[in-house]
């Protein structure tokens, strides 16, 4: 029998939030062991043929995957869709829906660079858009990136709690397209829907089984269960709602940049016992 797969089935790239090309981060991937992977880059599927050719020449199977930024109940959660068709036209209606989420971010950013500007008086307006010019997929995190890099914040958690979190002067309400939306485009589209890092919504037991509900009722097939950097208590509450729910279970670091090293790709516990792994319907 061979060894089970260690599938990394959430990972960034520089085509969204992360620093390494396709190609940098599938030799990384190699390095680590990792035997399963898929690119989830935020609401975009720009990187996939080249880390599929990268996979390749290293022996990694490779999974098309895209992390979808959506909204529920007044904030945002994130939906990972793995099994992206090869090949879309801009024109089909999931690289249209990922465009029009692109547009909103472009919108996002340079409105957070204003308040920047007005309310902490730094030169926000000039950040966003350098973040802009320097990537088709802006995030928060391009813009913490450049506020520690111009010396307004020591590092990236210090970035996003002084200026960019939920009640820090940058704050600016997202407008993604609701979850029923989201997956609904998934579906047409044969892609499998996942719903990533439930733990880290800050939301109450009650709350998150509603989502959960609603979530399955749309089509999600899996929940990320086993996640880079998080506490023991944290994946066995997912793995009893996986189970409660029949979900199936994913794995992923969420790795972004080789300096976090608690979200390195394949760092991350192993499943429990007796959940259906996702990486098994492919
Ligand atoms: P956005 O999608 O533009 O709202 O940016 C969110 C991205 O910023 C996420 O995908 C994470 O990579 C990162 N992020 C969000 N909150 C934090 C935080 N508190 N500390 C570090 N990174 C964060
Ligand atoms: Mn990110
Ligand atoms: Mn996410
Ligand atoms: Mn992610």
């Amino acid at each position: 029998m061979s060894a089970p797969d260690l599938a990394d089935l959430h990972m960034h790239s520089c085509h969204s939030d992360g620093v390494l090309t396709p190609a940098a981060l599938m030799e990384l991937v190699a390095a680590r062991g990792v035997t399963l992977a898929a690119l989830t880059d935020h609401d975009t599927t720009a990187g996939l043929d080249d880390a599929a050719t990268a996979a390749a020449t290293h022996g990694v199977r490779f999974l098309r995957g895209v992390e979808v930024s959506a909204g529920w109940n007044g904030q945002s959660i994130h939906v990972i869709g793995l099994g992206v068709p090869p090949a879309l036209a801009a024109s089909h209606p999931f690289e249209t829906h990922l465009a029009g989420i692109r547009a909103r971010r472009v919108a996002r950013l340079r409105e957070i660079g204003e308040r920047l500007q007005r309310k902490a008086r730094i030169p926000g307006v000039t950040l966003a858009d350098e973040v802009c010019a320097a990537s088709a997929v802006p995030t928060r995190m391009h813009l913490a990136r450049a506020l520690v890099a111009a010396g307004h914040a020591r590092d990236i958690g210090a970035a996003f709690d002084d200026f960019l979190s939920r009640r820090a002067p940058g704050h600016v309400p997202e407008s993604w397209d609701d979850l029923a939306t989201t997956l609904a485009v998934l579906r047409e589209a044969g892609i499998t829907a996942v719903l990533a890092h439930p733990h880290r919504y800050k939301l109450s037991s009650g709350a998150l089984r509603r989502l959960l509900g609603e979530f399955r009722d749309g089509g999600g097939a899996a929940i990320e269960v086993c996640i880079g950097g998080m506490a023991r208590h944290d994946l066995d509450r997912l793995a009893t709602l996986a189970r409660h729910f029949g979900f199936a279970a994913s794995t992923g670091s969420d790795f972004h940049d080789p300096a976090t090293p608690w979200n390195l790709p394949g760092r991350f516990d192993k499943l429990p016992a007796g959940l259906e792994t996702v990486a098994a319907r492919f």
